[in-house]
């Protein structure tokens, strides 16, 4: 998964006000903060990851990481069962890779039964392989999102620590291959690519190509629509471990002035492997920790003082610091590479890129 996509995942809605408020308290005071339960459940199966991207918090920062235990899902799922009406969508991903969860699928079939429209997941690929492609398609899953970065399979696997961009790539023909061959209309299978800004005057909405290996090796499917691709830009997140020999950051102050509103905080809540809510797809290390599923419902905390104190911060544009380093409600800011990454990235010298065993193979840091 790359972070960039995170934002892609974003399910935006139409409330911006705080005047759409549920409550009978429609002034100021705090209440006006509170909203009606959240549409999007985030939940992350595993913030153990495979990669150690160099783009990314989870990549490049320690921090304590778990698998979500079957207790900890239980109680997801009642707060699901007893909400259903209101839940559109779940995303069962937050910030490593979802597959190292073992229970993943049996997640995926038991909130499919308990009602919710659409579930989707982000992963990197890395574990992909036959038996999985075919526990997927009956799963009931209905989207699937991909991640391979840059210019080449060499240039992913640099930025991608640990990551085979050709093997990943090679079984999601398969996996495209499967569903076609046996009428399963289900997952719709995305692959989200994020790429580098180089320097220019004026970024605006400016959006990368598809770039050309991705585009010729996938060149059957796409004719066939069996996938289709997500673009952006790598963008600097909150609590990134950023290598400054490696990259550089400019930001777009000129960019659109539409980004003072925060969906996440009407829309969407956010559940660790741990059972923590965090506010958002941004707090990959649990800076802001709004509450624990495993002490309250997902109800109670998403109107508690914390979610009423940082919805208001954000309306009246007095940002915590989360908030504040966010590229949602503060001008956006782009990681641009700097010559050592873009040299080692043209020799595709990945060797000379470190990984710390001790992420790979999952242990809790
Ligand atoms: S694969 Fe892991 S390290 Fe890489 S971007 Fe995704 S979560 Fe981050
Ligand atoms: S960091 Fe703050 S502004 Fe950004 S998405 Fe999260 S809650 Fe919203």
């Amino acid at each position: 998964m790359v972070p960039s996509r995170k934002n892609m995942n974003r399910v935006p809605v139409a409330d911006n006000s705080p005047a759409h408020t549920d409550t009978k308290d429609s002034g100021s005071g705090p209440l006006a903060f509170s909203r009606a339960f959240p549409g999007v459940i985030r939940i992350e199966p595993s913030s153990l990851c495979t990669l150690r991207c160099l783009h990314c918090p989870t990549g490049t920062v320690k921090f304590s990481r778990g698998v979500m235990d079957a207790g900890t899902f239980a109680r997801i799922l009642e707060n699901i069962r007893v909400n259903i009406h209101n839940i559109r969508v779940v995303v069962l991903y937050h910030g490593g890779e979802p597959f190292l969860n073992k229970e993943f699928l049996t997640m995926v079939r038991k909130i499919k039964d308990s009602g919710v429209p659409h579930i989707k997941t982000d992963t990197n690929g890395t574990l992909l392989n036959l038996n999985l492609i075919q526990q997927i398609c009956e799963s009931g899953l209905d989207e699937i999102v991909f991640s391979l970065d840059g210019t080449s399979f060499e240039q992913n696997d640099t930025i991608r620590r640990g990551c085979d961009g050709r093997r990943v790539s090679e079984n999601i023909k398969k996996l495209a291959e499967y569903k076609r061959t046996n009428g399963f209309a289900k997952p719709d299978i995305f692959i989200a690519t994020t790429q580098f800004l180089e320097k220019c005057k004026k970024i605006g909405d400016q959006l990368p190509a598809i770039p050309q290996y991705l585009h010729d090796f996938f060149a059957d499917e796409i004719t066939r629509r069996d996938l289709s691709f997500r673009t952006t830009f790598a963008m600097k997140w909150p609590d990134l471990n950023m290598d400054e020999e490696l990259f550089e950051v400019i930001c777009d102050s000129e960019g659109p002035q539409i980004r003072n509103f925060c969906d996440d905080i009407i829309s969407t809540i956010t559940i660790r492997w741990n059972g923590d809510i965090v506010p958002c797809c941004y707090d990959l290390t649990s800076k802001m920790v709004m509450g624990n599923l495993l002490k309250e419902d997902i109800g109670t905390v998403w109107n508690n003082k914390k979610y009423l104190r940082l919805r208001k911060g954000i309306y009246e544009k007095k940002f915590c610091p989360l908030c504040d380093s966010c590229n949602i409600v503060k001008p956006r800011r782009f990681l641009l590479l700097k010559e050592p990454l873009k040299n080692w990235l043209n020799k595709g010298m990945i060797k000379n890129m470190e990984i710390d065993p001790e992420t790979i193979t999952g242990e809790e840091t």
